[in-house]
């Protein structure tokens, strides 16, 4: 996979992708939908100086006041630049993933500043938003500015609170976390026997020409059938190693990844199969 410059891309008319460069650890994808006299925003990213460029860039690409921002997941790197939009744009999420955010708090912010010093000093004083309007269930239609939009929850794959967002109209898709394009995806939140099935519901259920990918460039289908052979190799060598009362380490050792190995933040495999190790002794509540 080649690199990719961090750039606004239209994907339709008044339809854009936010992507940023390298898609590394916890630098995320956004997404602007805009027409009819207002705007929608697709996650918040992280730093201040991430959500501030993203906002710059909608206010270019879309004038209109921001009516509403979609938060695909809890993930601060989705969600923690919520409190820099203005009041009065309504924040939507799922319940389950309000309910991680009020679990989580703000405490992983330390953790990851010690994991990745490059963040330390830009995340001092930053303020919590929750979402204001949660729907519990799998799915909420919403209307912007004349244009359907869908908001779709498929169970627990990246995390308990994954919602997709589709526009029917435009046949495109915003993933949030459940995909990552050229770039190893990190599931210590996620079930990952469960994310491969919502893979295939995506392919043969919605439809859609162009999918965001919660890190990575934008991509199609094709993207996201090469994404959960990702997802079921890892799946497959864990459940073999776990049978076979190999220990973690062992098993991310002696995977071959092939194609895979290019990918960004390849050392997230460990996690992975940590986690589909918990998945096989049964420790996941879906
Ligand atoms: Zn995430």
């Amino acid at each position: 996979m080649h690199a990719w410059e961090t750039a606004t891309t239209e994907l339709a008319p008044g339809v854009f992708a936010y992507v940023q460069a390298t898609g590394g650890f916890c630098v995320a994808n956004a997404g602007v939908i805009s027409g009819g006299g207002e705007t929608t925003v697709i996650d918040a990213l992280f730093t201040p100086n991430m959500t501030q460029a993203l906002l710059d860039e909608t206010r270019r690409v879309a004038p209109s006041p921001i009516k509403r921002l979609l938060n695909t997941h809890h993930h601060v790197d989705h969600t923690l630049g919520n409190a820099l939009f203005p009041r009065e744009t309504e924040i939507v999420a799922h319940e389950r993933a309000k309910a991680e955010m009020q679990r989580a708090g703000l405490g992983v912010l330390g953790i990851i500043q010690r994991m990745a010093t490059h963040f330390a000093g830009q995340l001092d004083d930053i303020e919590e938003r929750l979402p204001d309007t949660t729907f519990d269930g799998a799915a909420l239609e919403l209307e912007a500015g004349g244009r359907a939009i869908r908001l779709l929850h498929f169970g627990t794959g990246h995390t308990r609170g994954d919602v997709l967002v589709h526009l029917p109209e435009e046949r495109v898709l915003f993933l949030g976390d459940v995909g990552f394009f050229g770039v190893t995806p990190m599931s210590h939140e996620g079930h990952v026997g469960n994310w491969i099935r919502i893979c295939d519901r995506i392919i043969n259920e919605v439809d859609a020409d162009v999918l965001v990918a919660g890190h990575g460039p934008v991509g199609t289908k094709e993207d996201l059938a090469r994404f959960r052979a990702y997802l079921q190799l890892v799946h497959d060598r864990s459940r073999r190693a776990f049978d076979s009362g190999v220990s973690v380490q062992e098993a991310t050792d002696s995977i071959d990844l092939g194609e895979y190995a290019e990918w960004g933040e390849p050392e997230r495999l460990s996690i992975n199969i940590n986690r589909c190790y918990q998945e096989f002794r049964g420790e996941i509540e879906l």
